[in-house]
């Protein structure tokens, strides 16, 4: 599932094609997604001119004088640029044709995926009570420092809570909590100061090189080009349940934590 990393490069690769162009035609293929798709749609954005793309959380905004359009990857979602008469395929549900003679196209295979509208930056529902972004300098080491003190949730599962940060998908928490050496599985409120410095450093490193690389391609990923993403190569425990753990070569082990595939080092992490 497109993680954010993985939606930051899609934003990335697709900017210099979309900013500035008009929407020349709104193809909507289906009526519906994970939600509806708002069927006044092409009324809204047909001939008017996208300013920019921007990222919140997982959601591209595409943004037009008079509001956004969101969309999100869900779980199989791939969004890309295509020639205005490249047939089309039996997933492609959604196309915005550009006064380029590009085509932005969606594909969606599971579905899982969303396309909104939202009249003002941030005021829809969905964005409405998330917490900030990994990035940003919002999210630090006394944020999460005092957002841990009352909670005896498993760390992990804090840093996945998109209350608390945004954008920490279960690939980059399993690696994050590797890097900063502390067991996925610690009650959030025993965390150090200095543990809460040390996660928070990894969890933007983890990010910022997992975008440098363009994300994260395990099955169907690819950015706005059609390009797969190379972290996986960088992957220290994520799928890696059972084999040498690269720095000290004892066995990592796997286990579940909110039902979510959890890999950890017995030596090099530790509660606290
Ligand atoms: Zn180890």
């Amino acid at each position: 599932m497109p993680e954010l990393p993985e939606v930051e490069t899609v934003r990335r690769t697709l900017l210099a094609s979309c900013e500035g162009q008009e929407v020349k035609k709104v193809i909507l293929r289906r009526p519906d997604l994970r939600w509806p798709i708002p069927a006044n749609l092409p009324q809204l954005i047909e001939g008017q001119h996208i300013l920019s793309i921007k990222r919140r959380a997982k959601y591209l905004l595409f943004e037009f004088a008079h509001g956004n359009l969101m969309i999100h990857l869900g779980m199989s979602g791939v969004l890309k640029l295509v020639e205005a008469n490249t047939p089309v395929g039996k997933h492609d549900h959604f196309d915005l044709l550009l006064n380029s003679n590009l085509c932005l196209r969606l594909n969606d295979t599971r579905r899982f995926g969303a396309v909104l509208w939202s009249e003002l930056e941030n005021s829809h529902p969905l964005l409405a009570n998330l917490g900030p972004e990994p990035l940003s300098e919002e999210f630090n080491a006394d944020l999460l420092y005092r957002l841990s003190r009352t909670r005896q949730t498993a760390i992990k599962l804090l840093i996945m809570d998109s209350h608390i940060v945004v954008g920490v998908g279960n690939i980059y928490a399993n690696e994050a909590l590797f890097h900063a050496k502390i067991d996925p599985a610690t009650p959030a409120s025993q965390l150090s100061k200095a543990q809460c410095e040390k996660l928070s450093d990894a969890i933007k490193q983890v990010l910022n090189r997992a975008i440098e690389q363009g994300g994260t391609t395990l099955k169907d990923y690819r950015d706005g080009k059609g390009k797969p993403g190379y972290f996986q190569q960088e992957l220290f425990v994520y799928g890696r349940g059972g084999k040498p753990c690269l720095i000290c070569r004892s066995m990592l082990l796997e286990t579940r934590l909110g039902q979510r595939t959890t890999v950890y080092c017995q030596q090099c992490q530790v509660q606290s």
